[in-house]
């Protein structure tokens, strides 16, 4: 009885630190996300729709015809969707449950490394490139976004 008052005690506890922990990354991700924004507005106010997305890492989900273009002459080659701080940009057809989960990885990734994030991901590509190897597959933070889709 007493162990469990104290699990479930203990239990709170940690739910406290996830959500300061949560809030310093959203934090620390603000540039981002506000750049974010920027992009999904025009995304937004042409029939499109925003939906807030409240798993272990909240992000703001948007879609919509400009989206679907944005995303179809992506510099890096057509995408289904990506993450710029907690906003996710996605195509309106069809969004699977792993490519979601993919982009809150990005998300998380975000979240941890904020502002410096961008460099490091483009770091993690030239990186790969010197190696010889694919700036998209083999980025470490495009690796661990598959690690996530394959562990949900
Ligand atoms: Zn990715």
């Amino acid at each position: 009885m007493r162990l469990h008052h104290d699990r479930r005690r203990n239990d709170r506890k940690i739910e406290k630190q996830n959500t300061i922990l949560t809030l310093m990354g959203m934090l620390w991700a603000l540039p981002l996300t506000i750049l974010g924004l920027i992009l999904a507005f025009p995304v937004w106010i042409a029939r499109g729709k925003a939906y807030a997305v409240k798993e272990s890492t909240p992000a703001l989900l948007v879609r919509g015809p400009v989206g679907d273009w944005l995303l179809a002459h992506h510099p890096f080659g057509p995408m289904t969707a990506m993450a710029i701080g907690h906003v996710v940009l996605a195509e309106r057809k069809g969004l699977s449950r792993t490519t979601l989960v993919h982009e809150l990885a990005h998300v998380k990734q975000a979240a941890r490394w904020g502002i410096v994030f961008p460099f490091a991901y483009i770091a993690s590509s030239v990186w790969a490139l010197l190696r010889g190897q694919d700036a998209y597959w083999n980025n470490a933070f495009e690796v661990a976004a598959r690690d996530a889709e394959r562990r949900a």
